[in-house]
């Protein structure tokens, strides 16, 4: 862990106007992504998990609030420093077939991204698309195939290498497997898991689905109505969970209400302020928001 998170966002809210009504997606979020982890955002539909990885690698704005990638804040540099900077965040969806082109080969899809890097040189591209195929267990003769040709985890598996040509160092992946059968979402979070291991990535991974998280994450925050209701590692979180939405949210899952402790926590540290709502911290930097502990 390094003492300056590579990516932090402080007090970020972000409201959409639509038909005379403001939705509030993002209520005043603030997190940080430590060097080489996987972080965890779980929620239901609708808390605010997309907007909050669409803002942090630049494909949405946030109504207020801050954003510093690297320890620098992003937010206020201009538009073409601002892109330069979030090269290095690169986003996986959910369904890579909408995300993904139709009608260009796959081998296309993925050297786009080494052209944005200032690559131009297309049998140097050829040549590391190869590579990417080969990192996400594809055959490299894919490359001049189109995305109708593939299953859904194959297409997944071009999503990534697609994500990856441009050496991100953040990778925020939005319910990628979500889509997915069940036996290829462990194909496909063993890969995240494995790519991890072999080079310098650190993932905000996005789900509504507490056993996917609890497979690959190291930290997780609960995300609720477009705020964080409670953070910290993964297995404090599933076995010592202390807000009533994060309990709700296990109840849903068996196996991790029987796992649960249901000891109170002793108060080490109070109380932590954060863009006017109050956090405690319940011991090893898992933080619970302060009004519905005292519910
Ligand atoms: P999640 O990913 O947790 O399901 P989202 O971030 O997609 O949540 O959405 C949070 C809220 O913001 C929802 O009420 C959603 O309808 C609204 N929202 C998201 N994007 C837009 C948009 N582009 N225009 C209007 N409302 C939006
Ligand atoms: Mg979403």
């Amino acid at each position: 862990m390094t003492s300056k998170p590579l990516l932090r966002v402080e007090g970020l809210r972000k409201s959409f106007s639509a038909n005379r009504h403001t939705v509030h997606a993002l209520n005043g979020v603030s997190l940080a992504l430590e060097q080489g982890e996987t972080l965890g955002i779980i929620g239901e539909s609708g808390s605010g998990k997309s907007t909050l990885g669409r803002i942090a690698v630049g494909l949405e704005t946030p109504t207020a609030g801050e954003l510093h990638v690297e320890g620098m804040r992003i937010d206020t540099m201009s538009p073409r420093l601002r892109r330069d900077k979030l090269r290095r965040c690169q986003m996986i969806f959910q369904d890579p077939y909408s995300s993904l082109n139709p009608r260009l080969p796959v081998g296309r899809q993925i050297g786009e991204g080494l052209f944005a890097r200032g690559e131009s040189d297309w049998r140097a591209i050829d040549a590391t698309v190869a590579d990417l195929l080969d990192r996400v267990g594809l055959k490299r003769e894919f490359a001049k195939r189109y995305p109708h040709e593939f299953s859904g985890g194959q297409r997944q598996r071009i999503a990534i290498a697609r994500a990856l040509a441009p050496d991100p160092h953040i990778v925020v992946a939005d319910e990628p497997v979500s889509a997915l059968d069940v036996s290829i979402q462990a194909q496909i979070l063993d890969l995240l898991a494995e790519l991890k291991k072999q080079g310098d990535l650190s993932y905000i991974f996005i789900s509504h689905d507490m056993a996917v998280v609890a497979r690959l994450c190291d930290r997780v925050a609960v995300m609720h109505r477009g705020r964080i209701v409670e953070c910290g590692s993964v297995s404090a979180i599933i076995e010592n969970p202390q807000h009533p939405y994060t309990r709700n949210l296990l109840d849903a899952v068996p196996r991790f209400g029987r796992r649960r402790t249901g000891q109170k926590p002793v108060v080490v540290r109070l109380p932590l302020h954060n863009d006017g709502d109050c956090f405690i911290d319940v011991g090893e930097g898992h933080v619970v928001l302060q009004s519905a502990s005292s519910e």
